[in-house]
Parts: C-alpha cells; structure tokens; sequence
C-alpha cells in the first residue's frame, strides 16, 4: 500500500473518508492489516504529506489512532490529549490539518474506560491535571442518570462510559462553536465531524 499522494487525497471525500477509516478499523479487528512498508511510506512523503483523516483522540495507551485504524505513515494527523478534548492549540491543529493540509474528515474518537472521564466523574485534582479534568466536568453534568450521588463515580463503569459519549458529542460542538473555520468547512461539505467510541475489550470502533 502506498503513502497518499495530492492527486490521490484529493479524490477522496468526506463520507470516503469515514468509509476508509471504518474499512481499517475491521482490518485491524480482523487480523487482516494492509500490507504496507513503512519505510517505504517515509521515502514517498519525504517531499510532502496528504493525510484524508484527523483524529482526536486519548493519550490512553490503547488507543493510537494509526494501529486501530490500520493506517501508515502520511495517512492521518493524530492529535491526542487526555479526554480527547478540545482548546484552541488543539482547534489551531484541526484547522491547519483540515484547512491548510487538506483531511476529509475529524473523527473525535473517545474510549471506553477512560482514565480522564474517571478522573473528572471522581473530580480529582492534581497540578495541571486539574484544569484539563475541569473541561470534562460539564460532560459529567450533563448526564442526569443516576442521580444518586454514590453511583456517579468511577466505580459505576456504565456512568463512566456513558459521560465519555456524552463528552465525544460536547467535543464536538465545542469544536463547531469554537472554530468558525471548521464549522464553516462542515456547512460547505469540504469536511464531516463525526464522534465515534472506542471499545478497549474488542478494538471496535463505533459511530455516533
Ligand atoms: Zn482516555
């Protein structure tokens, strides 16, 4: 398989894009990963890279975006930060992967069990941690199920996960209220937003 060329970049679009991507992620399901030579993929982009894809995703060390998605060298920009969140260095990246370096598509992509969702459900605090939990709160307030107090901590695995879908989904209208430049893309069809969930246990990823 080879590096993604200009020509070839540009002949995809946003929903072959989402299309490539799902198509990957079966591959790497399956056992069955594209035959690809990675040292062959750093010569061709060597001279310039035409990504399709821009994932967000955890740092969380089962999630890299290029091995759950059976991608190579030159294929997607990966942007990853604890909680798959959004500020406006992580904006800035997206609009230069989108707007300037030409990716279809930005899949916000959460997982199950997630340490920062835990953190924040539990309202840890420690040094610059503390800030980075505080813009996933609204994720946890934002789900009203269970009410009981004592069930809405890392110990509720279920409470977990669904906070972790809900903070895909407020990612990305952060994403479209933050960034007039996406948003803009998303309106004129250059690109699509889409949340997706990773599943630790099977290496599954579903869509929203
Ligand atoms: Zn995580």
């Amino acid at each position: 398989m080879n590096a993604h060329t200009k020509e070839t970049q540009a002949a995809i679009s946003p929903q072959n894009a989402l299309e490539l991507l799902k198509e990957g992620n079966k591959r790497f399901v399956e056992k069955d990963s594209a035959d690809r030579d990675l040292l062959q993929q750093v010569a061709q982009t060597a001279s310039g890279q035409y990504p399709f894809a821009t994932i967000l995703s955890c740092i969380d060390s089962r999630v890299s975006a290029e091995l759950i998605f059976d991608q190579g060298v030159g294929d997607i920009f990966s942007a990853r930060v604890a909680g798959n969140i959004v500020n406006e260095d992580i904006l800035g990246s997206m609009e230069f992967a989108c707007k300037l370096a030409g990716t279809k598509i930005i899949v916000v992509l959460g997982h199950t069990a997630c340490g920062a969702v835990k953190g924040a459900c539990d309202d840890a605090k420690m040094g610059n941690l503390t800030e980075l939990l505080s813009k996933i709160k609204p994720a946890v307030d934002a789900v009203p199920e269970p009410a009981d107090a004592s069930q809405r901590n890392s110990g509720n695995i279920g409470f977990v996960n669904t906070v972790a879908e809900k903070n895909v989904q407020m990612t990305i209208d952060n994403i479209r209220t933050q960034s007039p430049v996406l948003k803009e893309m998303e309106d004129n069809g250059e690109i699509l937003i889409v949340g997706g969930m990773y599943d630790i246990s099977n290496g599954k990823v579903s869509y929203m």
